[in-house]
């Protein structure tokens, strides 16, 4: 394994059981939630993961949280397989990476203050010889996350904040347990557009006073543009696209990048692209297409798009898939 990739994943995989197409059946159907996937994360390097809805970007982030079993495939974490761990094991390495969920109305404790919230990761772990000591962690994680001064919120409930403060809220509880990897699924898709940059701005700042690595998922790449490093693309439980940040928004290579890029819109009608409108829906993932699982939705597929899957695009490598030599 790489030194520098100390978060670093192969051929993952997560299938779900499915109905059978009938009462009679014998066939047993699988949901292709994650279909194979690969990448690595640096030490404090942010990435993006985009995609639709549905790509299964939240399953991901599931299985690298242990909140999920993987149906096959290998996760490391500093060296270490962590795949498949008992509950202890679990316990320790959830303390290292923490996930931002994407609704901070649903994900906080209406019943419980602000303190107690942030606090209560610190005694699951088992974190602080005394109260002292967990309340300097407390206050240091809320100021971290925005919330200053951390006294005028510390007796608060989160019915008495608005979302963005929930959301720093969310943040801070988190960061009580100084994890290495943040993964944030959505975190911004439940607020306000005013506030959205605010929360993508202290993500930004945290990577950057913490050393923290971010993952950071999202159906909506016009919002990661200049704050992550390394963009991957998802499509039906693949990463058909990876690459830094410029060559993704720049040069894109895969026609499912190109279309999502060509619908972010741009308040200068000079630098805009013709708007690409992908046919079709995404189709089942029960069902999922042969060859490039793209084919049926892809404005330059070829005959033998149906027959052959390429792998995906990563800048750097040698890419074989024939879509390549169309895609300009
Ligand atoms: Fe489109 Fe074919 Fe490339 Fe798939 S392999 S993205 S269908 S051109």
């Amino acid at each position: 394994m790489n030194k520098d990739h100390f978060l670093e994943v192969r051929g993952l995989k997560k299938y779900f059981d499915a109905d059978r197409p009938s009462l009679f059946s014998r066939e047993a159907r699988y949901v292709h939630a994650v279909d194979g996937v690969d990448f690595t994360l640096r030490h404090s390097e942010v990435i993006a993961l985009v995609g639709e809805s549905g790509c299964g970007k939240s399953t991901l982030a599931l299985l690298l949280m242990g909140l999920e079993e993987p149906t096959e495939g290998v996760i490391s974490f500093d060296g270490r397989d962590i795949t498949h761990l008992n509950d202890r094991e679990r316990k320790a390495v959830r303390r290292k990476i923490q996930m931002v969920f994407q609704d901070p109305y649903e994900s906080l404790n209406p019943t419980q203050t602000i303190e107690e919230i942030i606090n209560e990761p610190l005694v699951v772990h088992g974190i602080g010889n005394n109260k002292n000591e967990r309340d300097e962690r407390v206050i240091k994680a809320m100021e971290d996350s925005g919330l200053k001064p951390a006294e005028v919120y510390l007796k608060r409930f989160p019915h008495e904040l608005s979302g963005g403060q929930r959301q720093r809220v969310v943040i801070a509880a988190a960061l009580v347990l100084e994890p290495e990897i943040l993964l944030a699924d959505e975190p911004v898709s439940m607020l306000d557009v005013s506030i959205r940059a605010e929360i993508i701005n202290l993500l930004a700042e945290l990577r950057i006073t913490r050393q923290i690595a971010v993952i950071f998922i999202t159906h909506d790449l016009g919002s990661v543009g200049f704050f992550a490093d390394r963009v991957a693309v998802m499509y039906l439980g693949r990463i058909v696209e990876i690459g830094t940040m410029l060559e993704v928004l720049e040069k894109p290579q895969h026609p499912y990048t190109k279309a999502l890029l060509s619908v972010i819109p741009v308040p200068n009608p000079r630098l805009r692209h013709e708007r690409i409108i992908l046919q079709g829906e995404t189709p089942n993932p029960i069902d999922v297409p042969t060859g490039c699982r793209f084919h049926p939705r892809c404005p330059v597929a070829m005959a033998t798009c149906k027959a052959s899957d390429p792998p995906f695009v990563s800048f750097g490598k040698t890419h074989q898939a024939a879509c390549l030599l169309l895609v300009k």
